[in-house]
C-alpha cells in the first residue's frame, strides 16, 4: 500500500513537471516562430519625470500615462558630457552605444553605425519618422543619417532620401526644396514613387511611400496653433501601416517639450505633454488592437530643471509669503538639459524587459532582444 502511494505520486509529479515542461516549451516555441513585432518608439524631448507630472496637475481627465504597467529609468549622459544633448541622447537609443555630443548616428570615434531602423528596414520592415521639428534635426536624424554634427541639415536631408523611410512627417521643407547646392530633393522624393504633401497631414496613400514636409523649418508649438498634427500623423501612420500588412518601425518626437524648457514656458509645457499624452493614446489603442507590438515611450534628457512647486499669494501677508493649498505652479531651474533619470515607459510584446534602471544604449539592446524573441 505504502509503496503504491510513493509510486502514484512519483507518477503524478512526472506528469505535473513533463505538463510544466511542455506548456514551457510550448509558449517558446510561439514566441519563436511569431510574426516580427511592430515597435514605436515615442520619444518626449526633454520630457523627465516633472514634465509628465504636469499632466496630472494640469491636464483634464486621467493621463495616458497611467496605462503604463512596464517603467524603468535610463542614465541619459554621453560619451564626453554628463549632460547630454538630443543628438547624443537619441544616438544612443538608435545604435545602441553612446557617442559623443552633437553627434548622429555616429560611435565615439565618429564610424558611421547602422542604426536599429536600417537593421530593421533590411530585415524587410516599413519605417517611420514623425517630429514636430524639421525632419532633419537630431532627434529623428538619429535613426537614419551619420554625421559628426547635428547641423548639418542639407546632409542630412540627402541622407535622408537615401533612407527611403515610407512615412515621413515634420517640418524641414527648406532643406530638400531651397538648398545651398542647388538640388531639389522634392523632385528626386517624387521620382522614387513619393506622394509628397507640402501643405497638410491628409490620408495617406496606401500603395506609395508618403512624406509631409509642411513647413520651412519647424512646426508651430501647440500654443501657437499647431492643431491636431502630431496624433494625427501618428494615427495616419500606424494606419498605413496596418493596411500594409507588413512589420514596422515608427519613431514619434513631441519635440517642443524640451523647446519649453529652454524657453522657460510653462503654459507651452502643459499644452505639449498633453499633446504628447494624447499621441500615447493613439498608440497605446492600437497596441491594444495589435497585441505583436512594443511600444516604448521615454526622452533623451530632462529640460529646465522642472518643478511642480508650491503656488503663493501674489501679495505678502503680514510680509509673510502665503501658500495658497489647492494650487501648483511650474518653476524652471535653469533654461538648459539636465542630468536626472529619465523614465521609460513600455507596453505590449516584451515591455517586462523595460523595468529597472539602466543607460540609455541599453534601450536599443532592449529592443533587440524582443525583435530576436529572447
Ligand atoms: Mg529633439
Ligand atoms: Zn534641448
Amino acid at each position: 500500500m505504502k509503496k503504491f502511494t510513493i509510486g502514484l505520486f512519483l507518477l503524478i509529479f512526472l506528469l505535473v513537471a513533463t505538463g510544466c515542461k511542455l506548456m514551457r516549451d510550448g509558449a517558446k516555441k510561439s514566441l519563436a516562430t511569431g510574426s516580427p513585432p511592430n515597435i514605436i518608439f515615442l520619444i518626449g524631448d526633454g520630457m523627465g519625470v516633472p514634465q509628465i507630472s504636469t499632466a496630472y496637475y494640469f491636464g483634464d481627465g486621467e493621463a495616458n500615462f497611467s496605462r503604463f504597467k512596464h517603467i524603468g529609468f535610463h542614465q541619459s549622459s554621453d560619451l564626453t558630457h554628463k549632460i547630454t544633448d538630443s543628438a547624443a541622447g537619441a544616438t544612443a537609443f538608435s545604435i545602441g552605444q553612446k557617442t559623443f555630443k552633437r553627434a548622429i548616428g555616429v560611435s565615439g570615434d565618429s564610424i558611421p553605425q547602422e542604426t536599429i531602423m536600417e537593421y530593421l528596414q533590411k530585415e524587410g520592415y516599413k519605417t517611420g519618422l514623425i517630429s514636430l521639428t524639421t525632419i532633419t534635426h537630431a532627434t529623428p536624424a538619429a535613426f537614419y543619417a551619420h554625421v559628426v554634427d547635428r547641423d548639418m541639415h542639407e546632409e542630412i536631408a540627402s541622407q535622408l532620401v537615401d533612407a527611403r523611410v515610407d512615412f515621413i512627417a515634420g517640418g524641414g521643407r527648406k532643406y530638400f526644396e531651397t538648398r545651398e547646392d542647388g538640388r531639389n530633393l522634392f523632385s528626386q522624393l517624387i521620382e522614387m514613387g513619393y506622394k509628397l504633401d507640402t501643405t497638410q497631414i491628409s490620408e495617406p496613400n496606401y500603395e506609395s511611400p508618403n512624406a509631409y514636409l509642411l513647413v520651412d523649418e519647424s512646426m508651430p508649438s501647440k500654443i501657437e496653433g499647431r492643431g491636431d498634427f502630431l496624433p494625427k500623423a501618428t494615427d495616419y501612420a500606424l494606419d498605413y501601416f496596418n493596411r500594409m500588412g507588413e512589420p514596422f518601425f515608427l519613431m514619434v518626437e513631441g519635440s517642443y517639450i524640451d523647446w519649453s524648457g529652454h524657453a522657460k514656458n510653462a503654459e507651452m509645457l502643459v499644452e505639449e505633454v498633453e499633446d504628447f499624452d494624447q499621441t500615447l493614446g493613439v498608440a497605446l489603442d492600437f497596441v491594444d488592437k495589435n497585441p505583436n507590438t512594443l511600444l516604448i515611450v521615454t526622452a533623451d534628457h530632462e529640460t529646465g530643471g522642472v518643478s511642480i512647486s508650491k503656488k503663493y499669494l501674489e501679495q505678502k501677508i503680514f510680509g509673510q509669503r502665503k501658500e495658497i493649498p489647492g494650487e501648483v505652479e511650474i518653476t524652471f531651474n535653469s533654461n538648459q538639459h539636465s542630468g536626472e533619470l529619465i523614465p521609460v515607459f513600455a507596453y505590449g510584446l516584451g515591455a517586462d524587459k523595460f523595468q529597472g534602471i539602466y543607460e540609455n544604449k541599453d534601450i536599443f539592446h532592449k529592443i533587440m532582444s524582443v525583435y530576436n524573441r529572447e
